[in-house]
């Protein structure tokens, strides 16, 4: 089986395995005072700092939750809370659906930023919309992902949130999709919210982590044993924070093997143009390394992920929700992608335990489940 969905999950790395495995045999709470619950917080207190190494962050301002779509929801719903509602939400039109929907549930209105058609923030409709934005209109916050998740497409975060600044605002940025996959650096991002997933980098799922500048204004919205600086009360996932910060560690450290992957894909697409006749979206814009997103008109994705899994080899469909049932994609929509060539997108990924050979074989295998469905590239 050859396995091209990282950015749905990516498979566990053995350190965050080995680091799992030992932290479960650590059975105390980390809030006890005893003994026994001062190793457990040593195991805590280390990941955190591995957490925070990995953005170039301190450790104590990392806030851990059960994954990244806490962290966004947290960030949100918690900064809103923070500023008594006076906020406005600027949400870029290609955020995840974690962001999205807790934009619209906080309370506060919300304003979409269009992106290019390359699928990067557009900065100046960013700007129009803040040289507009009064006082009446409370805080400006901007949501900003760092790379999407369906193509890959990296946004000018540091541009973005340098315009934000400017207009005494703040910034949330979702970097789910990027650790571990290209460097996060909380200060070059200029944000003041950070969103962080373990599974998607080789931890664990249901774990993630936010991390909210010193000072940012932010309130909790879960209430109880005031864990995590009482931002997140509950107790913490002891093993999976501990699989969680040697994942960002392994994979901070692998970054410069991982950025070798683009040429691997760039072939791979080279291939898919020129044999298949496919449209690859958000190829003129800078991407993560890992992530291929495209369509051949009139091949369905549904019929394209199935035609892969026969051959053994696991991809999205460009916009697959969590059920499985494929939706139409909001990213590709926003770039100004037809609903016909949308609904024709499949995205693969790939990382850490990904060969040369699997690139090639998926081109192959798309290539001859193409021949099978009789369709040629020119329509
Ligand atoms: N943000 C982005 C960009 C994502 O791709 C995902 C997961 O697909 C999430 C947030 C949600 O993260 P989690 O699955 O850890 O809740």
């Amino acid at each position: 089986m050859i396995y091209a969905d990282y950015n749905a999950t990516a498979p566990l790395r053995p350190e965050a395995r080995d680091a799992m495995l030992a932290a479960m045999d650590v059975q105390a709470n980390p809030s006890s005072v005893h003994g026994a619950g001062r190793a457990a917080r040593k195991v805590l207190e280390r990941a955190r700092g591995q957490i925070g190494n990995a953005i170039g962050a301190a450790a104590k301002d990392i806030v851990f939750t059960s994954g990244g779509t806490e962290a966004n929801a947290l960030a949100l719903h918690g900064a809103v809370r923070a500023l008594d509602g006076k906020a406005t939400l600027y949400v870029s039109a290609i955020e995840h659906e974690a962001v999205t929907q807790n934009s619209g549930l906080v309370g506060a209105p919300v304003r979409s930023v269009p992106v290019t058609p390359v699928g990067t923030l557009d900065l100046d409709a960013l700007k129009s919309l803040l040289d507009v934005h009064s006082e009446a209109d409370g805080t400006p916050i901007l949501a900003l992902m760092q790379a999407n998740n369906e193509t890959g497409v990296i946004q000018p975060v540091g541009e973005a949130s340098a315009l934000v600044r400017n207009a005494g605002g703040l910034v949330h940025c979702d970097a789910v999709q990027s650790l571990g996959k290209i460097q996060v650096n909380a200060l070059l991002l200029g944000a003041d919210y950070i969103a962080l997933s373990a599974h998607k980098c080789g931890g664990p799922q249901g774990v993630g982590a936010l991390w909210v500048r010193a000072g940012a204004p932010l309130k909790p919205v879960q209430l109880g044993g005031g864990q995590e600086r009482s931002l997140r009360s509950g107790t913490e996932n002891l093993a999976g924070i501990a699989g969680f910060g040697a994942a960002a560690e392994s994979s901070a450290a692998g970054l410069s093997d991982f950025a070798k992957l683009a040429s691997r894909r760039d072939a791979m697409e080279d291939k898919l143009i020129s044999e298949g006749g496919v449209t690859v979206f958000g190829r003129g814009a800078e991407r993560l390394p890992n992530t291929s997103n495209f369509a051949l008109q009139g091949f369905k994705s549904e019929t394209q992920v199935m035609a892969m899994d026969l051959a053994g080899i696991c991809v999205s469909a460009g916009a697959a929700c969590s059920s499985g049932k494929v939706s139409r994609s909001l990213v590709l929509g926003a770039m100004g992608v037809d609903d016909a060539l949308a609904s024709a997108a499949i995205r693969t990924s790939y990382g850490w335990k990904s060969s040369e050979k699997d690139f090639a074989a998926t081109a192959d295998a798309w290539l001859n489940a193409q021949a099978r469905a009789n369709l040629s590239g020119s329509s």
